[in-house]
């Protein structure tokens, strides 16, 4: 057990209205009590339900973040949020690059942009990394992961440790059912940390592994030594096996 306060944070992606988040939370804090939980647990509601989500879960053990930030204050980006935005609705964080944002176009620079002008904005992050099936069987793996770790960290201090946290999701692996292994992941997850110890504390530094994770599989992927935590998309909208991740954390 590493000394690392596990994080386990869920991301809803494009589910929930307001009123549905608010449902959602209220039953989560239902579920996990009042008492301390020896995890820190975040969900990850569309922006549009960031406000009425934050709401529910104030006074909670709960953190709300945002899936996406932009890395500019205002202006013409329709359809996009700055970090302040975010902080005003009562939220704490915000991932930066998931692979399904990357898939639409997001590059590294952004995502470096993104990180810089999040916790520039008091935000605390989640950045998103990981590789596709090809690159893992052409067996690029570690040299991509090493170029998005690098990129996304371009612009962090090292005393920033603090408020972020690295999310290793295969791509492979997510919204497929398709776990990786505890080794596989275990493996990727140390190498993350170690690429990641180049420019802050690797060993303050929460590593999470998202990919499919369930109630069944939470167990294990957390109990290896650099994995701290989950990034739980599915499994996530369901309250009762959300809590059963975070208690198997
Ligand atoms: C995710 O999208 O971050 C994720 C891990 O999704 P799932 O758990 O559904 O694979």
């Amino acid at each position: 057990m590493s000394e690392r306060r596990p994080l386990v944070a869920g991301n809803w992606k494009m589910n929930k209205t307001g009123v549905e988040a608010r449902e959602t939370v209220a039953r989560l804090r239902a579920l996990l009590g009042d008492g301390e939980l020896p995890v820190d647990v975040a969900v990850c509601p569309p922006a549009t339900a960031l406000e009425a989500t934050a709401r529910a879960a104030s006074g909670s053990h709960i953190r709300v973040y945002a899936q996406a930030v932009h890395e500019k204050a205002s202006g013409a980006h329709t359809g996009e949020i700055s970090a302040a935005m975010i902080a005003a609705t009562g939220a704490d964080g915000t991932l930066i690059g998931h692979s399904e944002r990357r898939a639409a176009g997001e590059t590294d620079d952004q995502v470096a942009a993104r990180v810089r002008a999040a916790l520039d904005g008091g935000l605390s992050v989640i950045l998103c990394c990981g590789e596709s099936l090809e690159q893992r069987e052409a067996g690029e793996t570690e040299e991509w992961l090493a170029g998005q770790v690098r990129a996304g960290l371009a612009d962090v201090a090292a005393d920033e440790v603090g408020r972020l946290a690295i999310a290793y999701e295969p791509i492979w692996a997510i919204g497929t059912g398709r776990t990786a292994t505890p080794e596989i992941a275990q493996e990727a997850c140390a190498h993350v940390r170690s690429v990641a110890a180049g420019t802050l504390d690797g060993a303050a530094l929460r590593v999470l592994y998202g990919g499919s994770v369930t109630p069944d599989t939470a167990g294990e992927l957390m109990s290896q030594p650099d994995i701290d935590g989950a990034l739980v998309g599915g499994a996530s909208l369901d309250p009762e096996a959300f809590a059963a991740i975070v208690r198997g954390a």
